[in-house]
C-alpha cells in the first residue's frame, strides 16, 4: 500500500465541470494541510488557470502516475479559511454548482486572477532613535525640523500630515536619508467619537435592545417597517454595539440603495471609516476592500450583492437591508441569493443577522410568522410624519392623454403650484411599448425574440429591451403598406412629452436606465432638480435611494399591466413597488399624496393593499401560497437550456427528465417534475430557450434529487449541444 500521508492537491478551478482537479504540488512544496484555501497556478489544459486549493489528499489507486505538477502556490497564508471556505463549499452543494466556480463568483476580479493581495496599509512616519536624539540639532524652522516635532516615536500617518504639515514628503526623505525617520504601516484602526445618535422610540429601542442582547450569537431578526420608520437608526445603534465589542459589521444594500447620502450617513454616525463594496468599483479597489476585511482592518462594510462573500475573521452583525428587493440575487453564473446567503453565513459566524424591509418577502415574513425569526415592527414614521393619503384614480371610459388623466394633471398643477415636486411614476421606458398598424394589425416584432420592438425617439427608432436590437422605425406597414402605424400605449418618453405640453414652465426630469447609464448620473439629475418645484418621470429606478423631501406627490400610471402576469410572484412584486413608491411621498414636514390610476380598481390586491397595507396583501397572498402548494410552501428548482434550435433544447430537457428516475428508496417522493416546457420569452437573442421544474415539499427531498440528477446531466450527450442551467430557488420562473 502506498503511503497515506497526503501527497496531493485536490484544486478547485473555476471551469464547468463538477470535480476537483488533482495535482502534485510545486517541487519542494509539501503537500500539507495549511495549503488548504491557498490559491494555485496551474496547467490545465492547453491554459494556466488559477485554482484554490480545496483539500490535500494522499495518493490512492485512481490516482494516475502522470500527474502534472501546480506550477506555482500564490498564497504564503489561505486566502480562504475557516468558516467562508466551508460556508462557499456549502453554495456549491445547495446550489450544485463546481466548488470552483463558486470561489471564482466569490472571490474579487484581481484575487481570481492571481494577482498577490493588496496594500491595505495606512502608512505614517516616526522617528528612530537616532532622530530622537538629533531632533534639537535640526535648524529651527526649517521643514526637517517641522516634521520632526510632528512626528515622534508613535507614527503620525501620512493623510495626516498630508493635512497639517506642508512639505512632508521632501523631508521625509531628508530625514530617512540620514537614518533619522522611518516609514511604517499600521491598520486603518482610527475609531473617533461617533456622531450624536438619536433618541430611539420605544419600538425602535425594542429592536434595538433585542439585537444588542443577541450579539454574540446566531439570531435571525425581521425588522418590518415603512420608508421613513427609523430601521436605518436601529442597524446604526446596533453597529455601534458591534464596534464597541471589536467586532466587524457587514451591511448589504440594494444596487440603488447605496447612495452617496446613505454612505455619509453611517459614516458621520460611525466615527470609524466605513468600506465600500459595489461593482462599480475599480478592481483594484474592490481587491483592496475585500483584504482590508481579511485582514481585520476593514471594521465597517457597506456593500451590494457580491458583498456578501468578504471574510470576516472578527465578525459582529450582519445587516440586510431592503432585504425583499430583487438585486440580491444573481440572475447568471452561480445564481446565489445573497440574503439566504448572508443567513448560512450568520449562522456560522454566531452573529445576529437583522432583515429590514417595508414589504418583506413572503419567505422572510413566513419565517418570522412561524418563529424561526425574530420579528419586530416599526409603525410609524420616526419623523412623525403622516403616512400618505392614498387616492385610486378610476380611468375606465375616461380619457386619457399619454395615459394620464384630466384628475391627475390637476393634481400634478396644484403640486407645482405650491411650489412642491411630483414623481410620475410608470414602470415602462421609451416611448411607447408597441408600434401596431391601425389598418392591418400588424405590429413591430424583434426578429431575434418573442417580443416586440420598444418605440424610442418619439417614434422614429425601434429597440429591443431584451436583446439590444435596434432599427430605425419604418414610415409605411411592411404588411399592408398603410401609413397608420402608431405607437400603442405609455413609456416614460411620451410620459415626458405630453407633460412638456401640459407644463411648458416646469421643471421635468426623466430617471430611467435611458438616462442613467452613467455611474452618478442619478446624483447628478437629482441635484439639477434640487429643492424648487418639479415634475420627475421615472421608472422603478425612482421607487427607493435618494430621499427628496420636498416630493409630495407620487402619481402611479400603468399599474395594471402587472396586475395580469403568469409569474405567481408577480403579485408580491407589484405590491412591494406600488408601496415603496408610495412611501416616497411626503417624507419631511408636508404631507404626501399617493394617485393610483387604474382600469380595476376592485381589483383584490388594491383592494387588500389599500385596506390593510402590506401586512393585509402579504397575509392573504401567503394563504394563496399556502393552498397552492407554492413557495415559501414548496421548494423549486429550474432547469433552463438553450441553443439555436427548438431540437438541441427538446433533445437535453427531454433526456434530462428521463434520467430523474425516482430514487429507489423513496427519498424523491413529493419532488414532482413539470415540463420540459418553453421559458416565459421562448426566443431571446436568435436562441431558444426551455426548461423543466422540480417542485417539493420538503428542501432535503429536493437535494436528494439534485444530488442525484445534476452529476449525469454533465455526461449527458445532448448537454454538449445547448448551454444549461440550474437554478435553485428560482425567482422568476
Ligand atoms: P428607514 O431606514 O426606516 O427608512 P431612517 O432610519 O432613515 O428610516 O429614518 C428616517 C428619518 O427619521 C431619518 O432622517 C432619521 O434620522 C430620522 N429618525 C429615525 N429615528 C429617529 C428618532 N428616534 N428620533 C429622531 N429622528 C429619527
Ligand atoms: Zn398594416
Ligand atoms: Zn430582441
Amino acid at each position: 500500500m502506498s503511503d497515506p500521508s497526503p501527497t496531493l492537491l485536490r484544486v478547485a478551478l473555476p471551469v464547468p465541470l463538477p470535480q476537483l482537479f488533482d495535482y502534485l504540488p510545486p517541487e519542494g512544496t509539501p503537500a500539507t494541510p495549511d495549503l488548504v484555501g491557498c490559491r494555485v497556478r496551474v496547467r490545465f489544459g492547453p491554459a494556466e488557470k488559477i485554482g484554490v486549493v480545496a483539500a490535500v489528499a494522499p495518493a490512492d489507486a485512481e490516482t494516475p502516475s502522470t500527474l502534472r505538477e501546480a506550477l506555482q502556490v500564490i498564497d504564503a497564508d489561505p486566502l480562504l479559511g475557516g468558516e467562508l471556505l466551508a460556508t462557499l463549499d456549502w453554495i456549491a452543494r445547495y446550489y450544485h454548482e463546481p466548488l470552483g466556480e463558486v470561489l471564482a463568483t466569490a472571490l474579487p476580479v484581481a484575487l481570481r486572477g492571481g494577482e498577490p493581495l493588496p496594500d491595505t496599509a495606512t502608512w505614517g512616519w516616526r522617528l528612530t532613535e537616532d532622530g530622537r536624539r538629533a531632533r534639537a540639532r535640526l535648524r529651527a524652522g526649517s521643514r526637517p525640523r517641522a516634521l520632526a516635532d510632528r512626528i515622534d516615536a508613535d507614527a503620525v500617518a501620512e493623510a495626516v500630515l498630508d493635512a497639517g504639515t506642508p512639505g512632508w514628503r521632501a523631508a521625509a526623505r531628508g530625514l530617512h536619508r540620514r537614518g533619522y525617520a522611518e516609514r511604517v504601516a499600521f491598520a486603518t484602526r482610527a475609531p473617533s467619537a461617533g456622531g450624536e445618535m438619536p433618541v430611539l422610540r420605544d419600538e425602535q429601542q425594542a429592536a434595538a435592545d433585542a439585537l444588542r442582547a443577541s450579539l454574540g450569537r446566531f439570531a435571525p431578526m425581521l425588522l418590518e417597517g415603512v420608508t421613513g420608520s427609523g430601521k436605518t437608526e436601529v442597524y446604526l445603534d446596533a453597529i455601534a454595539a458591534c464596534l464597541e465589542r471589536g467586532t466587524q459589521a457587514l451591511v448589504l444594500v440594494p444596487e440603488i440603495g447605496l447612495t452617496p447620502q446613505t454612505l455619509a450617513r453611517f459614516r458621520r454616525r460611525l466615527g470609524v471609516p466605513v468600506e465600500v463594496l459595489h461593482s462599480g468599483l475599480a478592481d483594484g479597489e474592490r481587491a483592496r476592500v475585500w483584504t482590508a476585511c481579511a485582514r481585520g482592518q476593514a471594521r465597517v462594510v457597506i456593500g451590494t450583492r457580491s458583498a456578501v462573500f468578504v471574510p470576516l475573521p472578527e465578525p459582529g452583525l450582519i445587516v440586510v437591508d431592503e432585504e425583499h428587493d430583487a438585486s440580491y440575487k444573481q440572475q447568471e453564473g452561480v445564481r446565489y441569493h445573497a440574503r439566504d446567503i448572508a443567513l448560512v453565513r450568520a449562522r456560522a459566524l454566531a452573529v445576529p443577522v437583522v432583515l429590514g424591509s417595508a414589504t418583506p418577502a413572503l419567505e422572510s415574513l413566513h419565517n418570522a410568522l412561524s418563529g424561526r425569526y425574530a420579528h419586530h415592527r416599526l409603525g410609524q414614521r420616526a419623523t412623525g410624519a403622516r403616512a400618505p393619503a392614498v387616492r385610486v384614480i378610476d380611468v375606465r371610459k375616461r380619457r386619457l392623454e399619454a395615459g394620464l388623466s384630466e384628475e391627475l394633471l390637476q393634481a400634478l398643477r396644484a403640486t407645482l403650484e405650491r411650489g412642491e415636486q411630483a414623481l410620475v411614476f410608470k414602470n415602462r421606458r421609451g416611448y411607447a411599448p408597441v408600434l401596431l398598424c391601425h389598418d392591418c394589425g400588424w405590429s413591430a416584432q424583434c426578429r431575434r425574440c418573442d417580443a416586440p420592438m420598444t418605440v424610442h425617439a418619439r417614434g422614429g427608432r425601434l429597440i429591443c429591451h431584451h436583446c439590444g436590437a435596434r432599427a430605425s422605425a419604418p414610415r409605411a406597414c411592411p404588411d399592408c403598406a398603410s401609413l397608420a402605424l402608431q405607437p400603442q400605449g405609455a413609456g416614460t418618453e411620451r410620459i415626458e412629452d405630453a407633460l412638456a405640453e401640459a407644463f411648458p414652465d416646469a421643471l421635468r426630469l426623466r430617471i430611467d436606465r435611458g438616462t442613467t447609464q452613467r455611474r452618478g448620473a442619478l446624483e447628478q439629475h437629482l441635484a439639477t432638480l434640487g429643492d424648487g418645484p418639479g415634475i420627475l418621470i421615472g421608472t422603478q429606478m425612482l421607487a427607493k435611494g435618494h430621499d427628496l423631501p420636498r416630493l409630495t406627490l407620487v402619481a402611479v400610471v400603468g399599474v395594471d399591466e402587472g396586475l395580469h402576469s403568469a409569474d405567481f410572484r408577480a403579485p408580491e412584486r407589484l405590491a412591494q413597488l406600488l408601496i415603496q413608491v408610495a412611501g416616497r411621498a411626503g417624507r419631511a414636514d408636508r404631507p404626501g399624496q399617493v394617485l393610483l390610476q387604474t382600469h380595476h380598481p376592485e381589483h383584490p390586491l388594491l383592494h387588500t393593499l389599500l385596506g390593510g397595507g402590506y401586512p393585509a396583501f402579504a397575509a392573504l397572498e401567503l394563504a394563496e401560497r399556502e393552498a397552492a402548494r407554492l413557495p415559501p410552501y414548496a421548494h423549486m428548482a429550474l432547469l433552463r437550456a438553450d441553443a439555436l434550435t427548438d431540437a438541441a433544447v427538446g433533445d437535453f430537457l427531454g433526456a434530462a427528465r428521463g434520467i430523474l428516475a425516482p430514487d429507489p428508496a423513496g427519498g424523491d417522493a413529493g419532488v414532482a417534475v413539470h415540463g420540459p416546457m418553453p421559458a416565459p420569452m421562448a426566443r431571446r437573442a436568435g436562441r431558444v430557450r426551455g426548461q423543466l421544474l422540480l417542485m417539493a415539499a420538503t428542501r432535503p427531498a429536493l437535494h436528494r434529487a439534485l444530488g442525484r440528477w445534476i452529476p449525469q446531466l454533465y455526461a449527458l450527450p445532448a448537454a454538449r449541444r445547448v448551454r444549461w442551467s440550474l437554478d435553485v430557488d428560482p425567482v422568476d420562473l
